[in-house]
């Protein structure tokens, strides 16, 4: 079987742009892969968090993947910092990325540019921990957003450099991104990505929003004055809304745009957020029974580092060989 990994920071609450983009798609992915979910709290901490807030944003995020369908009988889901491994790997992985290469990634440069950054030199390295994560477990596929598939790149020339310069090691991994909702816009300004850590919480919808919180964001959500819903470059907004309601409804791009034909955007806004209520409702349920229980997640992440572990070892150990480590005895 071939395996998927991939992962999300607990750096806040999750959004439906992380569901869309990521969370939503590994889901069946489980049915035909080896699949291995990781909450990654180590890359979390490339942003200044409170440490009482990473616990418990760490067993929020693992609450959640469970009630969006991920299934620990399926799926290895564990926690990042639970395997030693990721932060080895990274400092061989370090050892042949050029700092050119990773001055180039637009994350590390959009993060570092926000006002009042802490830009640190784990925020530069951000890529190559993330590469290591992949290239650990032998990685075939990486379900993730659009935003992600730099690093994906990068986590591949690692790869093939590692495999030139030593021999035949790592996997080559190839990345998957959904076709609609790969690139969710923030509700307050759509030329910019929908971010957990946007400090603006009317640019997001949390997956734990109230429905009345849906439903407010929503009306907010920057569109136009052409009054027209209708798909296109000049109405970034409204594109964006339409790319949720077609995600979140499971219906055409085409279809919603001729059902509010003439019809401006109240009733459109309207519809959208019902939808996205709908699809929460169920997922809200879940995770306030999952998060409830304490002993049931540790019972999760316990077995799922340990199988991870297993795995990961694996294959550090022969990098470390090929390195010229020599073996402790
Ligand atoms: P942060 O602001 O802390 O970086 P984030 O919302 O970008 O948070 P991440 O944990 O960095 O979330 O990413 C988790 C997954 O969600 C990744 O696969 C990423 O590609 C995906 N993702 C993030 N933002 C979007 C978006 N706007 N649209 C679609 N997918 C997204
Ligand atoms: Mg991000």
């Amino acid at each position: 079987k071939k395996i998927v990994f991939s992962g999300v920071q607990p750096s806040g609450k999750l959004t439906i742009a992380n569901y869309l983009g990521a969370i939503k798609n590994w889901i069946p992915l489980q049915e035909e892969y080896n699949s291995i979910f990781c909450i990654v709290d180590l890359h979390a901490i490339t942003v200044p968090q409170e440490p009482q807030n990473l616990r418990k944003n760490t067993l929020d995020v693992l609450a959640l993947y469970l009630a969006c369908g991920l299934d620990p009988k399926k799926s290895i889901i564990f926690i990042q910092s639970h395997v030693s491994a990721h932060c080895e790997l990274t400092w061989i992985l370090d050892s042949i990325s050029y700092m050119g290469q990773l001055n180039r990634m637009t994350q590390f440069k959009e993060k570092s540019q926000k006002p009042g950054a802490d830009v640190n030199a784990a925020l530069f390295n951000y890529p190559v921990l993330m590469a290591a994560d992949i290239l650990l477990y032998q990685t075939d596929l990486v379900p993730v957003g659009e935003d992600q598939k730099q690093h994906l790149e990068l986590a591949r020339d690692l790869a093939i450099r590692f495999n030139n310069r030593y021999s035949d090691t790592f996997k080559i991994p190839e990345v998957f991104i959904p076709k609609i909702g790969s690139r969710i816009m923030s509700l307050q300004n759509p030329e910019v990505k929908m971010s957990k850590s946007d400090k603006d919480e009317n640019a997001y919808i949390e997956l734990l929003d109230d429905p009345n919180s849906v439903r407010r964001k929503i009306k907010r959500a920057v569109t136009d004055s052409y009054g027209e819903v209708v798909y296109r470059d000049e109405q970034l907004g409204i594109k964006n809304l339409i790319d949720i309601y077609s995600v979140f409804s499971g219906e055409s791009i085409k279809d919603i745009e001729n059902r509010y034909i003439g019809k401006g955007y109240g009733k459109f806004k309207d519809d959208l957020a019902e939808a996205i209520v709908e699809v929460l409702r169920p997922i809200q349920e879940r995770y306030e029974e999952y998060r409830k229980n304490k002993d049931f997640l540790e019972g999760i992440y316990s077995e799922g580092a340990e199988k991870a572990e297993r795995l990961a070892n694996r294959t550090l150990k022969k990098v470390y060989k090929k390195v010229g480590f020599i073996p402790r005895v």
